[in-house]
């Protein structure tokens, strides 16, 4: 991978910025209508379960085969009626599959493991509308858009407006989601932008507005403590994401069922089958803790604006549980927590990097003093009392700061 090519890639960005159109009733009818499309496809999709296989684009193709007619003029076996732009029936179609992938999905875990529920079959739906192109166009640097809708007689195109746009001109919008509320609507709008790997962190850092968080993992329930500093080092927020616990006590009982059928059954083939079971097993749950804990760490990163995420090199740390009875390997979910975090992050336009973990947890940020205690209170040999994860979590942060300090 190592070469001099300059790297580039895209980082998407979702605003949430109010939306503004005259025409509130025909968007809640065309939503209506968007709505029966996404029914009519889920359930369709249930009796041609063979095309989830496919990716979505190509089960696209196929389930409107099944129900529009082509150019030669004849209905298919599925075709019904229906009146909307192709677009708005993509739309449809591609969060019908979405749907049904999720439910499928879901209906695994659940059969893997009862720790999760079995998931019910949607029987009405109320999502929002997501506009291809081609149902929106004339996006104006005031903001200004014109968007189709339907009047209850047929399908026609209106001003609206999206509420503080500034985009810049580079920048490219993705299909735009109408989320209704009570009194208003709000736009999410997706938005991608080439990133050029100029070392960005280096150039983010400059920035004076730039907003750094670092993470601390830990083994217990706390998995993660996140502080997001600003470039004189202030805390902004602090987020825990707890729930370490549970996980544990999740591998905890996989792993004492393993154990003891590797006990119970003496033929080695059978052990390592049984093993490779266990591992895919452990792995489910592992990534799906992984995702929801890396969601709500970036999520949080992304509401306080955060450009770059420092997590400490890992060290050998104590590991949650073991893989084998005999030889003992961890599987650290915190690794896949910032494997996950990394991408997430970097789909979003966050870059992440980390920092050498010595004496990350052993000084106090304040006044670099030792340490005294991890039990009940920590303090540092100054008497400043402090969290520990919080404390190790902004001395990563800092870390950062002063390595780009001292090379301005
Ligand atoms: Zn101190």
């Amino acid at each position: 991978m190592a070469d001099n090519t300059k790297k580039t890639g895209y980082s998407v960005t979702t605003y949430k910025i109010r939306f503004y159109t005259n025409q509130t009733e025909y968007l809640k009818l065309t939503q209506e209508i968007y709505n029966e499309i996404i029914e009519a496809y889920y359930n369709l999709l249930f009796r041609y379960t063979e095309l989830l296989a496919l990716s979505t684009q190509k089960c696209l193709r196929e389930l409107e085969k099944l129900t529009i007619i082509g150019i030669t003029g004849e209905k298919p076996a599925e075709y019904f009626e229906q009146n909307a732009p192709t677009e708005l029936r993509r739309a449809a179609i591609n969060q019908a599959i979405g749907l049904v992938k999720s439910y499928f999905e879901l209906l695994k875990m659940s059969e893997e493991n009862e720790k999760f529920q079995s998931p019910n079959k949607a029987t009405s739906f109320h999502c929002s509308l997501i506009l291809y192109k081609g149902m929106y166009k004339n996006v104006e640097s005031n903001g200004s858009v014109r968007i189709k809708l339907f009047d209850g007689k047929k399908w026609r195109w209106f001003d609206a407006k999206f509420k503080n746009w500034n985009f810049p001109e580079e920048a490219q919008i993705l299909s735009p989601t109408l989320v209704i509320h009570k009194d208003y609507v709000m736009a999410h709008i997706p938005v991608r932008r080439k990133i050029e790997d100029v070392t960005p962190i280096k150039e983010r850092m400059k920035h004076e507005e730039v907003r750094v968080c670092g993470i601390a993992f830990s083994n217990t329930d706390k998995v993660a403590t996140c502080v997001v500093i600003n470039k004189t080092g202030e805390v902004v927020k602090t987020l825990f994401i707890s729930g370490g616990n549970e996980y544990k006590s999740l591998i905890t009982k996989l792993f004492n069922k393993q154990k003891k059928n590797i006990l119970e059954n003496k033929k080695l083939q059978e052990i390592k089958q049984n093993h490779k079971t266990y591992r895919e097993k452990a792995n489910r749950i592992i990534n799906h803790y992984a995702h929801v804990m890396s969601r709500q760490i970036v999520d949080f990163c992304i509401e306080n604006k955060v450009e770059v995420i420092v997590t400490a090199l890992a060290t050998k740390d104590k590991a949650y549980y073991y893989t084998k009875s005999s030889k003992s390997r961890p599987i650290y979910l915190r690794e896949k927590i910032t494997e996950f975090i990394i991408y997430k992050a970097y789909r979003e336009g966050i870059l992440s990097t980390t920092v050498l973990r010595k004496d990350k947890a052993s000084k106090c940020y304040k006044c670099s003093g030792a340490i005294k205690s991890r039990k009940l209170k920590t303090y540092c040999e100054n008497g400043h009392q402090l969290d520990y994860y919080f404390n190790y979590a902004i001395n990563v942060a800092l870390e950062i700061l002063k390595k780009y300090e001292n090379k301005a």
